[in-house]
């Protein structure tokens, strides 16, 4: 059974075929710049039959035309035709409190996930075009939504729900959604699986620490807490965004700097996080280079990313009653040991410790911890793509 995963941004779409029955891909890619002079198709084979080419694509449904062709070309292909394809799974940015799971696509979905555009108004229309395009040109293949928010929607109430005027909350559906889901799940079940104990039973804090980062406390396999909230510009300082912030700093910014709200979004979204506090670069990569060579804003920035991530770790123990393990995934997690260092440092109070040199290797599925460490520390790729795949082959059958 192969699967399509489909990530469909406003000029990019990026895909995955996925074998199920090996879990290898197959092929994979990017369209760039749909809409926009220059399209360009990347396109990936498992045995590097790899190619870049400029495409005309004005629509996403040219986009997903033109994956079609590449995945079905005679020299370039991986399938023969349309038929191996058995389900196409779609990324979809927000499910609201609609969505608690991932759902086969349906008009009645359609319109649920349509009702969320207010929601997230940069990311679910590109996700609704991505589907509607696939429709188009695969008419008689399953369709499945896996949404970024459903994973998060175990959260209790008290978890959930801002101190504002409650009317909001009726009115506007303003809340705590979280994102990153897909991730949390996907680790915090590779977790049970290294640790060799059941979901069910065990404390985790997932750290998804990338451009975008996002901590969750998964309790017995569902999440309790989250540090992103209505949106993803909440909780940890990121690449470009500023996370948690005094709420009171933006009516005092906008008020002291004359900015109108698109103008002060875009100072919160793109011009803070590590990037605004070094003036260096988004990418934790470039940070390391700056601190080498003395850089002190650089230091001070990482200093406040981990110290971040540290502190959410502490509260959500708290939360949770507990702690069995704590996972490091995405692009940092995964391939920043100093930042693992920095965050775990002075927490063997709690159980946390890690070892040097364990902590010192990439790219593996690795428990990092010291021998006897009471808890866990593991560091696990996250693969959203191959969620996506499973959860969308769970659906179709
Ligand atoms: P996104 O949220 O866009 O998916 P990623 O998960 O790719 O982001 O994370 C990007 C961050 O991960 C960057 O700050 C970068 O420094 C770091 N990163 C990614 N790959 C590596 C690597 N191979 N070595 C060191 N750092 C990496």
């Amino acid at each position: 059974m192969n699967i399509l995963v489909i990530n469909a941004g406003s000029s990019s779409l990026k895909y995955q075929l996925i074998d199920m029955s090996s879990e290898k891909v197959l092929a994979k890619g990017v369209c760039d710049r749909i809409g926009i002079a220059g399209s360009v198709i990347k396109h990936k084979t498992f045995d590097d039959r790899n190619v870049e080419k400029e495409i005309e694509m004005t629509t996403h449904k040219d986009a997903i035309a033109a994956l079609i062709s590449v995945l079905t070309d005679k020299e370039l292909g991986v399938i023969k035709s349309l038929e191996e394809i058995s389900a196409v799974g779609h990324r979809v940015v927000h499910g609201g409190e609609k969505f608690f799971k991932s759902a086969i696509i349906t008009e009645e979905v359609m319109k649920t996930i349509e009702e969320c555009v207010e929601l997230a108004p940069l990311h679910n229309p590109p996700n609704i075009t991505g589907i509607r395009a696939c429709q188009q040109v695969m008419k008689d293949v399953p369709q499945v939504a896996v949404f970024d928010t459903a994973f998060h929607q175990t959260m209790p109430k008290k978890a959930y729900i801002y101190a504002l005027p409650y009317e909001y909350y009726n009115k506007y559906k303003l809340r705590k959604y979280g994102f990153h889901g897909t991730s949390h799940k996907y680790v915090s079940e590779r977790a049970a699986l290294l640790l060799k104990k059941p979901l069910d039973q065990l404390k985790i804090v997932t750290c998804h620490l990338g451009n975008g980062s996002s901590i969750a406390a998964v309790d017995c396999g569902k999440t309790v807490d989250t540090s992103m909230g209505f949106t993803p510009l909440d909780g940890l300082a990121m690449g470009t965004r500023c996370g948690t912030i005094d709420p009171a700093v933006v009516t005092f910014l906008m008020n002291k700097e004359g900015l109108d709200t698109e103008k002060m979004d875009a100072i919160m979204n793109k011009k803070s996080g590590v990037l605004g506090i070094s003036g260096v670069s988004s990418d934790f990569r470039d940070l390391d280079a700056a601190i080498e060579e003395g850089n002190e804003l650089a230091a001070l920035a990482l200093e406040v990313f981990t110290y971040q991530v540290k502190k959410f770790i502490g509260s959500y123990a708290c939360a949770m009653g507990g702690l069995d393990a704590v996972v490091f995934t995405a692009g940092i997690g995964e391939n920043n040991p100093k930042v693992r260092r920095m965050v775990t440092s002075a927490l063997d109070f709690m159980g946390i410790s890690i070892d040097e040199a364990k902590n010192n290797q990439r790219g593996l599925e690795i428990d990092i911890s010291t021998e006897g460490a009471k808890v866990r520390t593991l560091v696990i790729p996250t693969n959203e793509e191959l969620a996506i795949a499973k959860e969308t082959k769970k659906l179709v059958g």
